[in-house]
């Protein structure tokens, strides 16, 4: 049977900033059906982009035997993530295997909503706890600008209905504001928010990867953000829920819910991270911005005992000192950085 959130947290292993290894993302695909021009613009993942092969993804049997090593390490909490996690064939037994690992309290989904409302339920059945809806627009025209996708506004409604229906509440929904093209339409995601018992989450528009044209100009601040959502509806600070918690959260003083803010270009916040990345091919990464990842498929692949997979990963994230958001600057800008439809959001 799955755990449930708020288990005991065992001891964790720690990096060289003594931050622990708490958290693990897993991208189960690098593809998706939209093309967001943040994070998978057309040009570069056109029909000429080669997606990796089958045979290239790490297996859910291997991804279950890495999930209990890395629980064994520290890590409590699971999000699956891609590309779109929900293009992967039968996501609900990887769900499952990873539920019912011993350690892990918390399993969430991160998706584009658009096949939700086909597997909500399901998911639930196999233990996922959370889920995050990415959702840019409540405009038709602007979100499929947005996504640059045909994938109508209303599947994606649906599925955020339909995960709320299922148990999966409360939904969390990620906006990500580029000036000029989805700003205007925050208020109507704060009153879709509220109205539906979701939890908005504004990110700031980072620069991972190389392909989006990133520039800070086109960055929303999480500062105006707040202004603008607290000039119509009061809102007041709330105590992050865990340490390692990236969003900073707000509740309405008239009590009908609360946001956060995701301010990793204005705000970083480095020195309390706690999560490890896992590509679908297997390459364990320490930061979003990391310029390369650990090949963890071929030491599975190569025969390796769980004791010394656990050796290995320990070492890797004992060595960690990653902090790219506040280093952030010259001496970042001609860092190579994986995209993050690859490396997993
Ligand atoms: N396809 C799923 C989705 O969109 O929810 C999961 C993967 S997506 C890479 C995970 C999250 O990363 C999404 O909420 C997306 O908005 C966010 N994201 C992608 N590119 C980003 C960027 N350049 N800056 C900030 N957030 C970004
Ligand atoms: Fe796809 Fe998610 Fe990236 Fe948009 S943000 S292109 S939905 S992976
Ligand atoms: Fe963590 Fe790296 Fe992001 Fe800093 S930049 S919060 S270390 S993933």
């Amino acid at each position: 049977m799955a755990n449930t959130p708020g288990d005991a947290v065992g001891p964790a292993i720690r990096d060289r900033r003594a931050r622990p290894l708490r958290d693990l993302r897993i991208s189960v695909t690098d593809r998706c059906n939209f093309r967001c021009g943040y994070c998978m613009p057309r040009e570069v993942f056109g029909p000429g982009h080669a997606f990796l092969p089958r045979s290239e993804l790490l297996s859910y049997e291997e991804l279950g035997r890495l999930v209990r090593v890395f629980a064994d390490l520290g890590v409590s909490k699971v999000r699956l993530t891609g590309g779109e996690p929900l293009l992967r064939r039968d996501l609900d037994a990887l769900v499952s295997l990873v539920a019912s690992t011993p350690g892990i309290t918390d399993v969430a989904l991160t998706t584009n909503g658009s096949l939700l409302a086909v597997h909500a339920q399901r998911l639930r059945d196999a233990g996922l706890h959370r889920v995050t809806v990415s959702l840019d627009s409540l405009d038709p025209a602007v979100f499929a600008a947005m996504g640059d996708t045909k994938v109508p506004l209303s599947k994606v409604l649906d599925g955020i209905a339909a995960a709320a229906g299922a148990g999966l509440a409360p939904v969390k929904l990620n906006t990500v504001l580029r000036r000029g093209m989805n700003e205007a339409g925050l208020l109507d995601l704060v009153e879709f928010a509220r109205d539906g018992g979701y939890v908005l989450r504004c990110i700031e528009y980072m620069d991972v990867g190389t392909t989006n044209g990133w520039g800070p100009s086109e960055v929303v601040s999480s500062a105006e953000v707040l202004g603008r959502i607290a000039a119509v509806h009061p809102a007041e600070p709330v105590a992050p829920g865990r340490p390692g918690e990236v969003a900073r959260r707000w509740r309405y003083l008239d009590g009908r819910g609360e946001f956060g803010l995701i301010s990793s270009v204005s705000m970083p916040f480095c020195s309390t991270c706690t999560r490890a990345r896992l590509t679908a091919v297997g390459e364990l990464y320490t930061c979003l911005f990391a310029t390369h990842g650990r090949d963890l498929r071929a030491l599975l692949r190569g025969g390796i005992d769980d004791a010394a997979l656990h050796a290995a990963i320990a070492a890797i994230w004992g060595a960690r000192d990653d902090r790219y958001s506040e280093l952030r600057g010259a001496g970042t800008a001609d860092l190579p950085k994986p995209e993050m439809s690859y490396l997993g959001g």
